[in-house]
């Protein structure tokens, strides 16, 4: 069972979203499971303070590497468990860093900030791992946890019952490695006028398979330059 603890200054929001669904199917399955800890709890003060202002000026407020350290050492590290802190300045999360990361332990840490965010000497002295989910700015780390574990959660032992759907899809790892999907239809056959493309009902599995790798290879060279030059180098292909 893979484990996720959290330390945020919110655990009522949990398991939030991840309750739902197949991430919450899978906890009730127990391919995983959701540990939270409220970081005021580790502070010391009558008024459970967490917070202060930086030093040099600047508006906002940072957490306490004093609270932090406390929380850190009792709820992370007698697990031995990589930390992760989720912060913009992060190594920007893809589907590779999400796989490493539950590949690498049996569990997760996850630092949640707030305000503008954490201390830095709370990340060197801990060696935390900082992962961004995307180039804007959140109100807090919570927001971004759930992207982040849902993302990690199709590495988990068990919990993507059919292999081939983490293959064949956008960021996928096979054919379609840096391609973006190609485009899904449903029933009905015809909606407003609008008929499903014709090679999907034929079926002719070739010509389906060919139609689909166009398809994402122009999706693809449309919308994301970056990746389509990886495709077109053949990175790893
Ligand atoms: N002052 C910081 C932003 C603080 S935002 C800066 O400019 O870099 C408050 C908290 O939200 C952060 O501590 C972090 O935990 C979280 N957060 C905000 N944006 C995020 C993102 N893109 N990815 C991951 N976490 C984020």
């Amino acid at each position: 069972m893979w484990q996720v603890n959290i330390l945020t200054l919110f655990p009522e929001i949990y398991p939030g979203p991840l309750k739902f669904s197949t991430p919450g199917k899978a906890m009730d399955a127990k391919f995983w499971e959701l540990n939270t800890k409220n970081i005021r709890d580790f502070a010391t003060n009558k008024h459970k303070t967490v917070d202060n202002t930086p030093f040099g000026g600047g508006g906002g407020m940072l957490l306490r590497a004093d609270v932090l350290g406390v929380a850190i050492e009792k709820f992370f590290i007698p697990n031995g468990f990589p930390i992760i802190y989720l912060s913009p300045k992060g190594n920007l999360l893809n589907q590779n860093i999400a796989k490493s990361i539950v590949k690498s332990d049996k569990g997760i840490n996850i630092l949640c900030g707030r305000f503008e965010g954490i201390d830095e000497r709370v990340i060197k002295e801990y060696k935390i791992q900082e992962v961004s989910v995307g180039d804007y700015v959140l109100s807090s780390g919570d927001i971004a946890s759930f992207a982040f574990i849902d993302c990690c959660l199709r590495y988990v032992p068990g919990y993507v019952s059919n292999e081939d759907s983490l293959q064949d899809e956008s960021f996928g790892e096979g054919r379609y490695k840096y391609l973006l999907e190609y485009p899904h239809y449903t029933k009905p056959l015809v909606w407003k006028s609008n008929k499903v493309p014709e090679v999907l009902v034929s079926g002719n599995h070739k010509k389906i398979f060919e139609w689909r790798l166009n398809q994402a290879e122009e999706i693809t060279k449309n919308r994301r330059p970056d990746l389509w030059t990886k495709y077109l180098n053949g990175v790893e292909k």
